[in-house]
């Protein structure tokens, strides 16, 4: 026998299907461990919740308290008033089986639905797979949960719910006494302050006090500045109370990162969705209605615009927020570096 075929039949590993062969069977592993069952279970958890959240976003911003209700009535479509059945109400599926309509009037479902429902999964799955089965997971995925419901108050009804701002302000302090913030910006005012160092609870507690008062100061005072240099209302005290309770979770350094990179988002995106209105014809609707009202400077225009269709800064907050939590220590250092503090 000649030392090729002696080698194969010796190393039968060598072979090239062998190696894909071990390759499938260690995926197959990995879709059937446990891991993979408890990825799946959160990401229809989550699914299950954001369907949830639909409810919270479509009436939280109500003006009528009876009408605020999350628990009563049962939903029903919009239109029509026919109850939506259970095997209706299956989140993200039964819009994708009903195309997008209602099954009894055939109107449009808002595209509103199945996203927050397939945002809430994904986020449920990445808090999971971050944070592993920890108390730190559940913290962000309920953080995940109220920045969701805010980003869609904001851009819906234009408005950021005490029900949700400042329940999530307690519930920030809460979880900051026994889930350390660890911002540091708290110890190292302990360590000019103090001979020992205070115990770890109220470092965490004082972090998340330092991240929403000078997060929500911050928006308060930009607020305040813009009404008197402008004129103008540019954000209301809705976003001083979610920019606090952001900051109560996030601590002071990352508060700051989300303000300003919120900012960011703020002005890029707008730009965007100016020029897609424009792009959408737009243009000649808004410019003719601008000229007939003599409004006749595009500046006057471009702004008449802007107020009009700019997204709320709430909703850049809670995305930038977001975006935070999950991508912030690599952000942190960056900016930490651009700024010149390290
Ligand atoms: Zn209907």
């Amino acid at each position: 026998m000649d030392t090729f075929a002696a080698t194969l039949l010796e190393r039968p590993s060598r072979l090239w299907h062998s190696a894909a062969m071990q390759e499938t069977q260690s995926i197959l592993q990995q879709l059937t461990s446990p891991e993979a069952f408890i990825y799946a279970f959160t990401f229809v958890l989550g699914l299950l919740v954001g369907s949830f959240l639909n409810v919270c976003i479509s009436r939280l911003p109500r003006e009528e308290p009876a009408e605020q209700s999350i628990v009563k009535p049962r939903s029903h479509c919009p239109k029509c008033k026919t109850p939506i059945a259970w095997y209706d109400n299956i989140p993200l599926l039964s819009y994708l089986l009903l195309g997008g309509k209602c099954r009894a009037c055939k109107t449009k479902i808002s595209v509103v639905y199945p996203i927050v429902e397939l945002l809430t999964g994904l986020l449920f799955l990445t808090s999971a797979s971050a944070f592993g089965l920890t108390l730190f997971a559940v913290k962000w995925i309920i953080f995940a949960c109220l920045m969701i419901v805010l980003v869609f108050t904001d851009i819906i009804a234009r408005t950021l719910p005490d029900q949700v701002t400042l329940v999530g302000l307690s519930v920030a302090f809460v979880f900051a006494i026994f889930l350390f913030l660890g911002d540091g910006a708290a110890e190292t005012l302990s360590l000019r302050l103090f001979a020992f160092p205070p115990p770890a609870p109220v470092l965490s507690f004082v972090d998340a006090l330092f991240g929403a008062t000078f997060g929500g100061g911050l928006v308060w005072f930009v607020g305040v500045a813009y009404f008197k240099v402008r004129g103008r209302q540019g954000m209301g005290f809705g976003d001083v109370k979610m920019m606090a309770m952001i900051g109560a979770f996030l601590g002071l350094k990352r508060a700051f990162l989300t303000i300003l990179f919120g900012s960011l988002l703020g002005s890029l995106l707008g730009s965007l969705v100016i020029i897609t209105l424009f792009s959408r014809g737009w243009k000649i609707d808004v410019a003719e209605r601008g000229f007939r009202q003599g409004l006749g400077s595009v500046r006057k225009l471009r702004w008449t615009l802007a107020s009009r269709y700019w997204l709320p800064f709430g909703t850049y907050l809670g995305i930038a927020a977001l975006i935070v939590v999950f991508w912030g220590t690599p952000l942190l250092d960056w900016y930490l570096r651009i700024s010149g503090i390290r």
